[in-house]
């Protein structure tokens, strides 16, 4: 059982409840004002589980995938104005549906990729023939296995939904190559809603929260923690990765989009 009051970010014991959403509690760190809900997920074993994808599942996914495809054709053109793609080993963490080891595949990249949601897997061998692995990348198999193997790691929409950020970030510089790339997005705490659900959270004495309750989720495989342009600086900096650029592809002011490398 995890101490909430334990910071998810600086580690200190500085974490306190600060609001009380729907199904969980939003914790604050009086260090460094991280923000992270009470929420952890368990994870299923492998592919043991012998359900399979009904029609309506996959049909839902398929609806996504077109704006899931235009967004991930940005980040590949994002990530080629910093590395080469063809012939580097790479690794997605978080794949989701697939699209984007599918989009590395296609240009030339040797592929692997991290999916821990059962359905999405078995969705990426259906659709694109490729297959994820379940476990996360803090775990033995990669830290074990792939030791400084990857030239470049992607991490889309992926940090808000993991257990511990920080293992997560230190996890993935173990699997890299000295100087390899790191790119990631994550939502970010300056988003005008962020600031204007929480304006509201402190008016309504909690009454009415507006988008705090689907910023964060409860539910599994939910959003966690959002991150302010500082703290997310600073959680790569402690890990060894230098910042080295924020995309001008993405306009939205609603993200962090950014390109770090791993120091040598
Ligand atoms: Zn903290």
């Amino acid at each position: 059982m995890y101490d909430f009051n334990q910071c998810k970010c600086c580690g200190k014991q500085s974490g306190k409840p600060k609001y009380n959403l729907k199904n969980m509690v939003l914790y604050a760190c009086c260090e460094c004002d991280f923000h992270y809900t009470n929420v952890l997920d368990g994870f299923e074993q492998g592919d043991a589980d012998p359900r399979h994808l009904t029609t309506n599942e996959l049909h839902f996914i398929e609806s996504q995938l077109a704006q899931n495809t235009n967004q991930l054709t940005r980040d590949l053109d994002f990530v080629r104005q910093h590395t080469e793609v063809a012939g580097s080993a790479c690794l997605d963490v978080g794949c989701g549906a697939g699209v984007f080891p599918a989009l590395l595949h296609q240009a030339g990249a040797r592929v692997s990729a991290i999916e821990p949601q059962l359905l999405l897997r078995q969705f990426c061998r259906t659709r694109f023939n490729i297959t994820p692995r379940h476990e996360v990348v803090d775990s033995p198999y990669w830290q074990q296995g792939f030791a400084e193997h990857f030239d470049l790691v992607t991490l889309w929409d992926t940090l808000e939904h993991v257990n511990f950020p920080a293992a997560t970030i230190a996890g993935i510089n173990r699997v890299m190559k000295p100087h390899a790339y790191l790119f990631l997005d994550t939502p970010a705490r300056e988003s005008f809603t962020y600031r204007l659900s929480e304006w509201s959270y402190r008016l309504s004495k909690g009454r009415n929260p507006l988008m705090l309750n689907s910023l964060y989720s409860g539910k599994r495989f939910g959003h966690k923690q959002i991150f302010t342009q500082t703290q997310l600086r600073e959680l790569l900096e402690q890990h060894c990765f230098t910042v080295i650029a924020r995309s001008t592809l993405h306009r939205s002011k609603n993200k962090h989009v950014i390109v770090c490398q791993k120091n040598g």
